[in-house]
């Protein structure tokens, strides 16, 4: 991710302004204050206009902000959690965790966004209408009336990962009652759009305006590689959601005896190419057949944090992760979920659970990229 500085919270997302955005800011001020206002405004002097292009900017970022908080606000009724918003050089990005369940959420959410700018619009509209003749009042409203009408009609061109894209993707999706077709349709649309973008901008270069010009193949070559990207995570995600732990997970595990030394675990088992981590049997390997829970598990990474020259004299128990420190996952969460859990604990392998709380099998990142793999290549 871009760096940045974080805002704060609301409703528990973080909010981020990417350190681009301040190009934006201090850009859009100067021009407010040495163009759009003394030309529209001549009764602002010097200070007023500067002072007046500060306010202006920082109301057009809390529209970018409430346009986000739209999308975000539609996600979380929809149960769909929100990983964060940050607002950068093109505007704000509400991240939302995995993929709208039906066409209708994913709708919804879309269409958000573009409705809150639109009532921004509206509501400085009104308000221009009210203090047409207070210079101070009437110079900024008016702008940010245009800007946000201009915000809600930029984002409803139906390219994705526009809103107007999703909101594509949506009805292609009601219509068809088939995610991968709206999928591959809205990711085309997104694909026309930028290359749209891309040669108006090459046009417009042609006919003398260079600034311009260059600004559209900006944004058009972002919209592609957005599109582009957005798309393969969507498959991606599709993929992940549609599959259960207990489909990918490996049945069987290795297990060892308490008291093997390291140096034993590695020569026989990781360094000959075997799984990179092992169980620890309950009382070595008579266990009780009732409880298929171990004792602990030892992965690599464990191993590598103890110096070679200990590894003989050290026994795996000493150095595993006991049975109850151990992140697990449940055989009927859906692959998207566990990896997840995984990426939060930062673990490469996890046991799972079925629902009587009892080890059924072991699922690896690895494994999970494998699947994954080979399902494309099946197209399975
Ligand atoms: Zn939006």
């Amino acid at each position: 991710m871009e760096s940045g500085i974080r805002l704060g919270k609301i409703w528990g997302i973080p909010i981020g302004l990417s350190t681009s955005w301040f190009l934006v800011f201090g850009l859009l001020t100067w021009s407010l204050a040495t163009g759009y206002f003394p030309e529209e405004y001549r009764e602002l002097g010097t200070t007023a206009s500067w002072f007046l292009a500060v306010v202006t900017s920082i109301l057009f970022f809390g529209s970018v902000l409430l346009h986000e908080l739209g999308h975000a606000y539609m996600a979380l009724r929809e149960k769909i959690s929100v990983r964060a918003i940050n607002l950068f050089i093109f505007g704000g990005v509400a991240q939302i965790e995995g993929e709208p369940q039906t066409a209708g959420a994913e709708f919804r959410i879309a269409i958000a966004g573009p409705i809150v700018s639109l009532l921004l619009a509206v509501a400085f509209g009104l308000l221009w209408l009210l203090d047409q003749t207070i210079p101070w009042l009437a110079a900024p409203s008016i702008w940010l009336a245009r800007i946000n009408l201009i915000l809600a009609i930029f984002n409803m061109i139906p390219g994705f990962p526009l809103d107007g894209g999703r909101v594509l993707r949506a009805a292609v999706w009601q219509f068809t009652g088939s995610f991968r077709k709206a999928n591959r349709v809205a990711a085309l649309s997104g694909q026309l759009v930028a290359f749209g973008f891309i040669g108006l901008g090459i046009m417009i270069i042609l006919r003398g305006n260079l600034f311009n010009g260059l600004w559209l193949i900006f944004i058009g070559w972002f919209l592609q590689s957005a599109a582009a990207s957005s798309y393969a995570q969507s498959t991606m995600q599709q993929t992940l959601q549609s599959l259960l732990v207990a489909q990918v997970m490996t049945p069987q595990w290795p297990q060892i005896p308490s008291k093997t030394p390291l140096s034993l675990l590695m020569q026989d088992q990781i360094l000959r190419g075997g799984p990179r981590y092992a169980f620890l049997a309950r009382d070595g390997y008579g266990r009780d057949e009732t409880d298929r829970r171990p004792l602990g598990m030892l992965s690599l990474t464990d191993v590598s944090h103890v110096p070679q020259a200990s590894w003989p004299f050290t026994p795996a128990e000493q150095v595993m992760v006991p049975w109850e420190k151990l992140v697990v996952v449940q055989a009927r969460m859906d692959l998207l979920n566990a990896l997840r859990v995984m990426g939060e604990a930062n673990v490469a392998q996890v046991p799972v659970l079925d629902d009587a709380e009892q080890m059924v099998g072991v699922l690896s990142r690895e494994q999970v990229l494998q699947t994954i793999r080979l399902r494309a290549q099946l197209r399975v």
